[in-house]
């Protein structure tokens, strides 16, 4: 049995087509889920599920919902300068639960970038400078039940920064993370900054640019749990990479 992982990044608004606009395209598919006789679970359970510790009759016909990156686009209605306002993503999951009644409970998990350095020079240097990539909504999103926040690292290696956490600099390729010192920072002071606002550690990472080197898989992850104490991280291909049994 496997459980389709659906991803979404909010910032993705370049026209208003389904396309061109992720907060378009997850209305459409929550409808399309809903027509299908599937049901979104949250992402949790899903590695509830992939531990063991959930049944497959528990977890039939779901699918799971993720954001990436962690800007405001998740969180608040905001007026795009060239497409208008957009309705956020958990206002829509909001209104489609409404809508739907008991039949559905829609829930997405939001992989945050966990450096406040990292995302105020991203606010400037990707969207248009209008500090929209706080963290003051993460207490507010979880407290709501329909959406939980989790880690995607600390700075995303991201390409568009000065300096990462990355001994050589090398940006835009998760697969880089190669080594303690840099593991540390990218999973373990992200999840303690993440837990330092939610008020406890975030147990689940989606790697930056979708994978990770060996030694973060094989070595960091399970060797250091309890330093990181996330229990699984998640790659853009078809699998999960689960950290403890
Ligand atoms: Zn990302």
């Amino acid at each position: 049995m496997k459980i389709p992982v659906l991803t979404y990044h909010s910032m993705n608004i370049t026209r208003n087509t389904y396309a061109e606009n992720d907060h378009l395209a997850l209305a459409s598919d929550l409808e399309t889920i809903n027509e299908l006789g599937f049901r979104v679970i949250p992402l949790s359970r899903v590695v509830d599920w992939h531990q063991g510790t959930l049944r497959d009759e528990d977890v039939a016909r779901t699918v799971a919902i993720t954001l990436d990156d962690g800007s405001w686009f998740d969180f608040y209605d905001l007026d795009h300068p060239t497409c208008g306002v957009q309705r956020s993503m958990i206002n829509i999951l909001r209104d489609f639960n409404l809508k739907k009644g008991p039949t559905q409970d829609s829930h997405a998990t939001s992989f945050v970038i966990s450096s406040p350095h990292a995302r105020a020079s991203l606010d400037k240097r990707c969207m248009i400078g209008k500090d929209w990539w706080g963290d003051q909504w993460w207490k507010d999103a979880v407290s709501s039940g329909v959406m939980d926040v989790e880690c995607h690292s600390w700075d995303h290696v991201h390409t568009a920064l000065d300096k990462v956490a990355q001994q050589n600099q090398l940006k835009g390729d998760f697969r880089q993370v190669k080594t303690f010192i840099d593991a540390e920072i990218q999973f373990t002071r992200a999840g303690e900054y993440i837990g330092s606002v939610l008020g406890y550690r975030p147990s689940l990472f989606a790697y930056p640019y979708g994978s990770a080197s060996d030694y973060v898989v094989d070595q960091y992850l399970p060797k250091y749990q309890s330093r990181h104490q996330f229990r699984a991280a998640f790659t853009t291909e078809p699998k999960a990479n689960c950290v403890t049994a």
